[in-house]
C-alpha cells in the first residue's frame, strides 16, 4: 500500500491555495499500480451480488467502469447537470460556498438493484452522501462505496452513517 501512495502526486495549492490535491494520474499510468487499483477497489465486493457501479464525473470515469468490468456488473455515469440527454433524477447538495447538483438516467437502476459507488477521493463526504441519495431515489440498494483515498480529517464518513465504506489508501 505505501507502494500504491508513493506513485500517488501530492499537488499543493490546487485548485485553489491551501487544498493539497492528491493527482492519481500518476498512478494511472503505472501498469502495476493501475492494476492493484482497480483488483483492491472491487476485491471486498466480489461475490456481493453487485449489479451496477456508479461513477462520478469526471475523476470516477476513469475506473468505475473497470471495476464494474471486475465484478461483472454494469456501469453507472453520475453527471454534472445537464449532460445526461434522457430522464434524469436529481439530487443538491451543499458545498462549502453554494449548492450544487448531480444526475442520474431514471432508467439506470432498477428498483432492488445493488448498487457499488466508486470515487477516487472521499473528501467531506458531501458528494459521496449526494449519489447514494440518487441511488436510493430510483431504489437501489447501496451495498457499499469504494474510494482509492479518505482524507480521515475530514470526517467525510460521518456524512455516511450505516454505510460499508472501503478506502484503499488514507491520509
Ligand atoms: P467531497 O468533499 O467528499 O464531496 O469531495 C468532492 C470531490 O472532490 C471528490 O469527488 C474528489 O474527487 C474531489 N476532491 C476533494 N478533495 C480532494 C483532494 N484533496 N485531492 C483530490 N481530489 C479531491
Amino acid at each position: 500500500m505505501n507502494h500504491l501512495k508513493s506513485l500517488i502526486r501530492e499537488v499543493p495549492d490546487f485548485p485553489k491555495p491551501g487544498i493539497l490535491f492528491y493527482d492519481i494520474t500518476t498512478l494511472l499510468k503505472d501498469a502495476q499500480g493501475l492494476r492493484s487499483l482497480i483488483d483492491e477497489l472491487g476485491a471486498g465486493y466480489v461475490g456481493k451480488g453487485i449489479d451496477k457501479v456508479i461513477g462520478i464525473e469526471a475523476r470516477g470515469f476513469i475506473f468505475a467502469p473497470a471495476v464494474a468490468y471486475a465484478l461483472n456488473a454494469g456501469f453507472v455515469p453520475v453527471r454534472k447537470p445537464k449532460k445526461l440527454p434522457a430522464a434524469t433524477e436529481r439530487v443538491e447538495y451543499q458545498l462549502e460556498y453554494g449548492t450544487d447538483a448531480l444526475e442520474i438516467h431514471r432508467d439506470a437502476i432498477q428498483a432492488g438493484e445493488h448498487v457499488l459507488i466508486v470515487d477516487d477521493v472521499l473528501a467531506t463526504g458531501g458528494t459521496a452522501a449526494a449519489v447514494t441519495k440518487l441511488a436510493e431515489k430510483l431504489g437501489g440498494r447501496v451495498v457499499g462505496l469504494g474510494f482509492v483515498i479518505e482524507l480521515d480529517f475530514l470526517k467525510g464518513r460521518e456524512k455516511l452513517p450505516g454505510y460499508d465504506i472501503q478506502a484503499m489508501l488514507h491520509y
